[in-house]
């Protein structure tokens, strides 16, 4: 039988197993860590929080995705309509804050609505980078007000060095008369953003979803591919072990995979060098209350608050937490192009325990019974400038070597966790097509 390898048990690593089971094929799939899942594990701790590697929330319209997952959790999950809000200097306003302005200073109110006016007057022109993009969109006080300074914060980068092919329905551009109702009515308006509910499993934390295809695959662990030889068609993995394979399908980031490639040529590895990404530190915190917020994430504007964005893990299931407790989970960005990371984690947890304090989440009764920073090393791909160019000559190459990439660090895109599963199904159709 033929054997096509699988690099990765995250999403899309999961995604081929999932495509090539039952089928004519032998399918051994391979990960560096000792536990499956990739970005989407889950962890619990022995005193009984529960916190994936990165906050995870299933907002798929794909309904064989929704069945898949469903199933996989015995219809076990949790239908939550979302909620999520903005803070900005003191005021706590509904998401999405363009559509949302009412209850913020009138000052502020009148110069986001005179500039909107204006821009939606002029004529359209080409827009060449995220900052043109903004400005066009919501005009210039929304625009540095807001996603200016979160993007700041989120992306690691400045607007004007970022492409906007990433955007999609990310970024809502409203019309005006969404911006006035939302300035001038007290009444939220939340059905305009693209995430309006989500599914999150009731046990198991996010990686229930996909733990039953994990459990039916013939998954490696701690196999980390250090070296992959197309012409031979052998893998080398860190714990000397080599395998042979007649196909193969990577969910590994590209600028990892890539220096393991043997004689690949020097422009490709200096493009792969170029791709830039952030890096999270994932802060995540027990607390004795669970009143902790009304929203499900809420996003944070100011420079002088250290995180773009908290979720809060226990209402998404209340068998996160033990009972009677709460749990946050921050994000900081970091990343190597544009922001390292040059400080142990742990020591970013007494920061993010202040700024809850200044935001008003953590009030001075409350204890902090359980923390950890955990970094996920690939977070978002960074949509620079650089990107397209070095990203062309990567999968250029990998197209002529016959390697099968996918996920979000195979395709290096935005791909949320139903794009990537899908992404790992597509690849893995094109390596049994190839064999
Ligand atoms: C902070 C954050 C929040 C997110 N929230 C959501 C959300 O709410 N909803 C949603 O749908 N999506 C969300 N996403 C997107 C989602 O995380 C991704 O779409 C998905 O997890 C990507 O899966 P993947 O398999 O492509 O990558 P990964 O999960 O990273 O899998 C790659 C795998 O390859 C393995 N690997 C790497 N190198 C090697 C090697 N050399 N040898 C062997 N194995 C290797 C890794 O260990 C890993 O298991 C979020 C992303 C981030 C960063």
């Amino acid at each position: 039988m033929k054997t096509i390898a699988v690099l990765g048990t995250g999403m899309a690593g999961l995604g081929a197993a999932h495509a090539l089971e039952g089928r004519d094929v032998q399918c051994v799939v391979y990960d560096k860590n000792p536990y499956y899942g990739g970005h989407t594990a889950s962890f619990v701790q022995p005193n009984g929080f529960l916190f994936d590697v990165g906050p995870h929330v299933s907002f798929t319209k794909d309904e064989r995705i929704q069945a898949l997952f469903a199933g996989n959790v015995c219809q076990k999950y949790e239908i939550l309509p979302a909620r999520l809000n903005n803070y900005w200097h003191g005021y706590w306003i509904t998401h999405p804050a363009q559509c949302n302005l009412y209850g913020l200073p009138t000052d502020l109110v009148v110069n986001i609505i005179r500039d909107f006016v204006e821009v939606h007057a002029q004529e359209p022109t080409e827009i060449h980078n995220y900052a043109e993009w903004l400005l066009a969109a919501y005009g210039r006080t929304f625009a540095e007000t807001f996603p200016v300074v979160y993007g700041l914060k989120y992306h690691t980068t400045t607007p004007d060095n970022m492409a906007t092919e990433w955007l999609g329905p990310r970024m809502y551009r409203p019309s005006l008369e969404e911006v006035l109702r939302g300035a001038l009515a007290p009444e939220p308006i939340t059905e305009i953003h693209y995430v309006t509910g989500f599914r999150y499993p009731s046990y198991g934390g996010f990686v229930s979803f996909v733990k039953p295809v994990a459990e039916r695959a013939d998954v490696r662990l701690c196999h980390k591919m250090v070296a992959l030889d197309t012409s031979k068609r052998t893998l080398r993995f860190a714990n000397g072990a080599v395998h042979d394979y007649d196909q193969v399908v990577s969910s590994v980031p590209l600028p990892d995979l890539i220096p393991c490639i043997e004689d690949v040529p020097a422009d490709v590895l200096e493009a792969a060098g170029r791709l830039a990404y952030t890096t999270v530190v994932m802060v995540n915190l027990g607390i004795d209350r669970p009143d902790l917020s009304t929203s499900h994430i809420s996003y944070f504007y100011d420079e002088d608050v250290i995180f773009p964005r908290l979720s809060f893990p226990h209402k998404l299931s209340p068998h996160n937490v033990p009972d009677g407790m709460g749990s946050i989970q921050a994000e900081l960005y970091f990343s190597k192009k544009y922001r390292p990371l040059t400080c142990a984690p742990e020591t970013l947890i007494p920061r993010v325990v202040s700024d809850l304090h200044k935001v008003g989440i953590l009030r001075e009764s409350d204890s902090v019974v359980f923390q950890e920073a955990r970094v996920a090393k690939y977070a978002n791909v960074i949509y620079d400038l650089e990107r397209a160019e070095a990203l062309a000559t990567v999968h250029g190459f990998l197209d002529e070597v016959g390697i099968h990439y996918c996920g979000r660090y195979g395709n290096w895109d935005h791909a949320w966790t139903d794009q990537s599963f899908a992404s790992g199904e597509r690849a893995a159709e094109a390596a049994l097509c190839a064999i």
